[in-house]
């Protein structure tokens, strides 16, 4: 949650809105565009803009939805009997226009070892035709960089790259800085907007060999562990940088451990465990 009140939603609400486009964006990501009259009252902040999905469940017959009371929702949620109760993650707003009341989000289609599409959210995405039911629940923004920013260093992998794409596109003009950006495919790279002043670098994970990282091709496997080897390559940041690091969760904490390291102070750090991966603990030694 944002700290700062002017990034927080004063009355967080639920949001409905039906499908209305579905398509691959790239390799990895699948586009759902969503529309509504109630996405008239939908007040985007621009930045990594986020928000809590609801989603129906294939045995469901409808989408059941908890009571939002200010910021409480959780015990509403929990309290909602388990057949009925919808799949419920966190997303990030991937482009809005309120002129036609649409919304885009971008779904990262994550598969198991095994190959098969696996968690709610990318399977419900995977399957999302138009005139499909969603709700979601207002959070606001989290990127918040002090007034005295003079550069800004954002680190992401692929679930963080809306927000990423988002920040870019929000950073004033004469921004400088640098985006460490982690994707799966060569095909998931494509033209951020963003001021002239960031560079964006992208890290391919397919295209690593087994001695480019941390600790060989199997590692590579994870996201996030790339980016967080490009960002543990960096031996300095400004005293005035601020730095944004999303993701799985070790790229979360471990790259916030060495920005810490090089001497920048914890407030000018925002850092995020968007998921956790539980690949990682199979390559964990016995
Ligand atoms: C503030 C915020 C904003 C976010 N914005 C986005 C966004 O815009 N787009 C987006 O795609 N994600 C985003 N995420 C991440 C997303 O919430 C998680 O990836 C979430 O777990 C996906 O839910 P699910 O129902 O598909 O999978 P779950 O049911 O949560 O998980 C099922 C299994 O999939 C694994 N898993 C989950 N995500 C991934 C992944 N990306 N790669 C590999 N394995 C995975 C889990 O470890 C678990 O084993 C965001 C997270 C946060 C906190």
């Amino acid at each position: 949650m944002a700290k700062n009140p002017r990034l927080v939603p004063a009355d967080p609400r639920l949001f409905r809105a039906q499908v209305v486009d579905s398509r691959m964006l790239t390799p990895s990501l699948r586009r759902v565009t969503v529309a509504g009259d109630e996405l008239a009252e939908f007040d985007h902040l621009g930045f990594d803009h986020w928000f809590r999905l609801f989603l129906q469940l294939p045995h469901q017959d409808e989408l059941y939805l908890p009571a939002v009371s200010g910021r409480k929702w959780w015990t509403a949620y929990l309290d909602i009997p388990e057949e009925r109760r919808p799949h419920c993650a966190n997303y990030t707003v991937a482009a809005f226009r309120p002129a036609e009341r649409e919304m885009d989000i971008d779904f990262v289609l994550h598969r198991s070892a095994a190959g098969e599409l696996e968690g709610g959210a990318a399977i419900w995405a995977d399957a999302a035709r138009p005139g499909d039911g969603i709700a979601f629940l207002d959070q606001g923004a989290l990127y918040d960089q002090p007034d005295d920013t003079s550069e800004v260093l954002v680190v992401a992998d692929e679930t963080g790259l809306p927000g990423a794409a988002g920040i870019l596109a929000s950073l004033a003009p004469h921004t400088t800085g640098l985006l460490i950006q982690e994707v799966p495919t060569r095909g998931d790279v494509r033209e951020l907007p963003a001021p002239a002043g960031v560079e964006v670098r992208w890290i391919v994970r397919d295209e690593l060999d087994s001695g480019a990282g941390l600790d060989g091709a199997a590692a590579h496997a994870i996201p996030g562990r790339a980016a967080l080897a490009e960002l543990t390559r960096l031996e300095s940041t400004a005293d005035t940088a601020y730095a944004y690091v999303v993701g799985e969760s070790d790229l979360a904490t471990s790259g916030r451990r060495h920005l810490r390291r090089l001497g920048l102070a914890k407030e000018r750090i925002f850092f995020s465990g968007y998921w956790r991966s539980e690949k990682k603990d199979a390559l964990q030694p016995a």
